[in-house]
């Protein structure tokens, strides 16, 4: 079953998933002004779903029902499938111009997939077996789930076993009969609230110390002692304005973190995916990460059109469309753009089949990608600063423009006088150019910039993180034996 969006979100109403932000409860979540944006950036990744032109990016068989599922619940059969995955991201991005927070839930299905059927293989378990079942009850139901890495961490120089606070990593409490229970957060979670269902995995390697922090399993959003705490944004507060539309930029789709809290939670073990298995902390991190950073080679590609195009039309509005050195920031701006789209490709093209028979992508490559998001985004935003002019931030509110309040010695309204010193070119509205100026502002500084500007720099791991990956993959003494062999060194 495909759901439309729709009935994703008439879905979410059935779940009693706790939120708090600003210090309360928020029992309507689902409709609250601040949340509702991220939720409409998910609807659209099942909206798309449905429409025949997108067919072919948007669904895919699953190798283990053989019916149509959703392509963000799909495990990846081939290169072909790692490359539709980039270009279904680049066209959510686009479509949205924010994080539309379901990729998480796909880059860990195929990481556990894999891992999985690896521990298995050493350990005699069936943690495969338990996961394929939860992945068929994915798929037929068309959940979102979140996949939840990223641990708080505490003190970073210290393991989880060394943390003065246990809860510092998620970790097991009890083992019963008929499962766990686990304790503690998971942190900058996208999409968390949004999502069916969490599906947890540890966030670094681990050593035998560690072995309770070793754990993999999943849990409905609504389970008993899971609570979140909606992470705020930059001008989020805008979208409780009376009338908001003008001054948000983007008023229909947002993105989504928060923290999310395991308070003794427990978990039976048809859903536990690892238990102890430290050895194999590692190789669920790594692969998962791989996936993750493949898509930012896509999610964020999307977003930077949108990006790239609202500069475009605010050099038609600002009549510097014509200007050779206004054309060559937005044909810098296209090549940077288009460089992290050929990584995010490229990863995927050379991707390989893993022991369980999902692809998983190439590991370097998709560290490079990372590693140029981390800095692409930031020069796209600083070209579209460029071209939009200071006017993005020193703008006069919407509710200025639409007053009626009498100003002027000749009787001309607040309105009046904004409309007529803030207006552009002739080929544009005043008010399209305030939408313009506003959709920069919040793409490049607002509640759209944690997407894409520090979500670019520390999503799907920190530039650091890929560096280290970089150094494993990158190989420097295959290329000292390169030059060797040329200047013939023997040694
Ligand atoms: Fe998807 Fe990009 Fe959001 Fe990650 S940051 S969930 S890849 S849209
Ligand atoms: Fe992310």
């Amino acid at each position: 079953m495909l759901m439309t969006g729709e009935q994703y979100i008439e879905s979410l109403r059935k779940l009693k998933t706790r939120v708090y932000m600003f210090g309360e409860k928020v029992d309507n979540w689902i409709d609250h002004p601040i949340i509702r944006p991220s939720i409409n950036s998910v609807a659209m990744t099942y909206d798309l779903a449905h429409d025949p032109q997108y067919a072919d990016l948007m669904t895919a068989k699953s190798n283990l029902t053989g019916e149509t599922v959703n392509r963000f619940n799909h495990l990846h059969q081939s290169t072909d499938d790692l490359r539709k995955k980039v270009k279904m991201q680049r066209l959510l991005g686009q479509k949205t111009a924010s994080c539309f927070q379901r990729c998480v839930g796909m880059d860990a299905f195929n990481a556990e997939y894999s891992t999985t059927f690896e521990i298995d293989k050493k350990y005699g378990t069936n943690y495969y077996e338990r996961f394929v079942k939860y992945m068929k009850f994915v798929q037929e139901n068309d959940l979102i789930v979140d996949g939840a890495m990223t641990d708080p961490k505490g003190d970073r120089g210290k393991s989880p076993s060394q943390q003065s606070d246990p809860d510092m990593f998620v970790h097991v409490v009890e083992k019963r009969d008929d499962g766990i229970t686990v304790r503690g957060a998971k942190a900058h979670q996208t999409g968390s609230i949004n999502s069916h269902e969490h599906l947890v995995m540890p966030t670094i390697s681990m050593t035998e110390a560690d072995k309770a922090y070793a754990v993999s399993f999943a849990v409905p959003s609504d389970a008993e002692g899971l609570f979140m705490i909606y992470g705020r944004q930059s001008c989020d507060t805008r979208k409780l304005e009376p009338n908001a539309d003008v001054d948000l930029g983007n008023a229909k789709y947002g993105g989504q973190e928060a923290l999310v809290v395991f308070d003794n939670v427990f978990v039976p073990w048809d859903r536990v995916f690892m238990c102890e298995e430290w050895d194999f902390a590692g190789m669920l991190v790594e692969r998962f990460a791989g996936y993750h950073r493949q898509s930012y080679g896509g999610c964020k590609v999307g977003v930077g059109d949108v990006v790239i195009g609202a500069a475009a039309l605010m050099a038609d509005y600002n009549g510097v469309n014509k200007a050779s050195h206004v054309k060559d920031k937005l044909i810098e701006m296209t090549h940077l753009n288009e460089t992290l789209y050929c990584c995010g490709i490229a990863c995927s093209a050379e991707g390989y089949p893993t022991e369980a028979g999902n692809y998983q992508i190439d590991l370097l490559l998709a560290n490079i990608c990372k590693q140029n998001v981390t800095r692409f985004p930031y020069e796209i935003v600083r070209l579209a600063e460029d071209i939009a002019g200071g006017l993005m931030v020193t703008m006069p509110a919407d509710s200025d423009f639409k007053s009626d309040l009498p100003v002027g010695r000749g009787g001309e309204t607040l309105g009046e006088i904004c409309h007529k010193y803030f207006a552009g070119s002739s080929v544009c509205t005043t008010e399209e150019r305030q939408r313009v100026l506003r959709f920069l502002e919040n793409a490049c500084l607002g509640t759209a910039a944690v997407g894409y500007r520090t979500e670019s720099l520390h999503g799907a791991g920190s530039p650091q993180a890929q560096r280290i990956m970089i150094a494993r993959q990158g190989n420097i003494e295959s290329k000292k034996q390169l030059v060797k062999d040329i200047v013939g060194i023997k040694s």
